[in-house]
């Protein structure tokens, strides 16, 4: 349910609107427009009563959300959200682009391709450092050390870092580091995870599940939001489907829907997605076509060598060219990059 105040309600009223919502139980999830306050009312989902909200002074009207997502909805918050980081906003006019290697694997290597990616205009140095692996034999990642050496590229080249957390054990450490935490498609649901990340109120990625519907999406990032962190950014990165050509089924009808759905920024992974380095070109091209307001794109300084999805990384040159064809294309639809 939202309340929405009248137009210029005193704060006297909100406070007293907030107060009786929490009397009788439920969360209040406050957004101060510049017109307006609107009170999302979140709790047990039985039945609310409209009522005695309605009648309070300054109270305009009293909606029931229909969709099982509430704070992540549209209806509940109608302007897109714009997450501020380092300068630069996510989900403005400027296409946000994130590049660096699947994994974190050496001082030289995260040094080398932070410079490369920052020079070519990226905005966000990726990296992982706890890598989510089909088989415990592989390469799992460097862990503490990794996360160092993200953080120590990051700095070098003035790029904030974004990094995969697995587990809610992780967390404690891995917020000391990230700029922004990364949710892999393998723990959309992991509620406890979504959980640990909203009350970090760091910005999170948050990845749909290989297997997920875009509502269950929704209903993750409404885990996070229900922590009282809104500063997320939903990330389609392929789906499973019938096709044995692509690693996943980039969907792209997932952005412009969660856009319509979803006041919330709308990023793509092509790298994942496609799990082939000649796709990931066309595929971002394709996404920023499509409306994403980002992309994370893996970049390597020697794809070959790589310890992890060494198919789908592309090199610092190839990434260099699709910058500025992106350039040329962005304007096209109304953004910049
Ligand atoms: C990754 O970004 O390297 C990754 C493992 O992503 P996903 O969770 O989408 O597979
Ligand atoms: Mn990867």
């Amino acid at each position: 349910m939202i309340i929405i105040m009248k137009m210029g309600a005193p704060r006297e009223e909100i406070d007293a609107v907030m107060r009786k919502v929490e009397d009788e139980g439920y969360k209040t999830h406050p957004i101060f427009g510049v017109e307006r306050t609107v009170i999302g009312v979140i709790g047990d989902d039985r039945e609310k009563r409209p009522g005695p909200f309605e009648r309070m002074p300054g109270v305009e009207r009293v909606e029931r959300v229909l969709r099982p997502f509430k704070l992540a909805s549209r209806e509940f918050h109608p302007h897109d959200t714009v997450i501020q980081l380092n300068g630069h906003a996510i989900g403005g006019e400027q296409v946000i682009v994130m590049a660096g290697p699947c994994a974190v694997e050496s001082r030289d290597q995260m040094t080398e391709v932070a410079h490369a990616v920052k020079e070519a205009g990226a905005t966000v140095l990726r990296g992982g450092a706890f890598k989510p692996r089909t088989s415990p034999y592989s390469f799992q990642g460097l862990g503490e050390y990794g996360l160092k050496l993200l953080k120590e590229a990051g700095q070098a080249a003035s790029l904030p870092v974004v990094t995969e957390v697995l587990s809610t054990r992780d967390m404690p450490l891995v917020r000391e580091y990230a700029d922004i935490l990364q949710i892999g498609t393998r723990n959309m649901q992991n509620f406890a995870l979504l959980t640990a990340a909203g009350q970090t109120g760091r910005p999170v990625l948050l990845k749909r599940g290989m297997s997920n519907t875009i509502e269950e999406l929704l209903m993750a990032a409404e885990y996070i939001l229900a922590e009282g962190n809104g500063r997320i950014m939903l990330c389609e990165r392929g789906i499973r489907t019938f096709e044995k050509y692509t690693r996943f089924t980039l969907d792209l009808n997932a952005v412009p829907l969660l856009k319509q759905l979803s006041h919330l920024p709308v990023v793509v992974d092509p790298s994942q997605a496609t799990g082939k380095w000649d796709l990931v070109a066309p595929m971002s091209k394709a996404a920023v076509a499509s409306g994403a307001d980002g992309l994370i794109i893996e970049v390597h300084p020697n794809p070959s060598d790589a310890l992890s999805d060494a198919n789908q990384q592309i090199k610092p040159d190839t990434f260099a060219q699709l910058m500025q064809d992106l350039r040329v294309l962005a304007p096209a639809v109304g953004r910049t990059i």
